[in-house]
């Protein structure tokens, strides 16, 4: 999608620091960390939200928690990190493509504000 902020950083137009790629999916730095590791991890299919997640999606939302644990394990997160999806308006989303928040490093608390 042309004006969507995530898919130019997919694209390599707005530069961006990556932890991982590979054919469906995108995983980098968050801008504003939030936690001593926060990646995003994106699939490179625009989606917008939770809700525009069709049948054919099955197969690739799968694929991007196999690359969470990936990534985790590979940025040493063994005493566990928190997966995080903001979805919609009350969900707290401001980017509108679909967007797996990894936050791990400290302690999480709950509940989420
Ligand atoms: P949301 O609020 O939609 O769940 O999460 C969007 C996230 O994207 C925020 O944590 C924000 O810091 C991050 N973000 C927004 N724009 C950029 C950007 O241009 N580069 C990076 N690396 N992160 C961004
Ligand atoms: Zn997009």
């Amino acid at each position: 999608m042309t004006d969507c902020i995530f898919c130019k950083i997919i694209g390599g137009e707005i530069p961006s620091k990556k932890v991982y790629e590979d054919e469906f999916v995108y995983a980098f730095n968050d801008l504003e960390p939030q936690a001593p590791v926060h990646v995003l991890v994106i699939p490179k299919k625009h989606i917008s939200n939770v809700d525009e997640i069709v049948e054919e999606d099955k197969e690739l939302i799968g694929h991007i928690y196999l690359s969470i644990s990936k990534i985790a394990k590979d940025l040493g997160l063994e005493k566990g990190y928190r997966v995080v999806v903001n979805n919609k308006e009350h969900g707290g989303q401001s980017v509108s493509h679909l967007h797996f928040h990894l936050l791990g490093g400290r302690q999480m608390t709950w509940p989420a504000g």
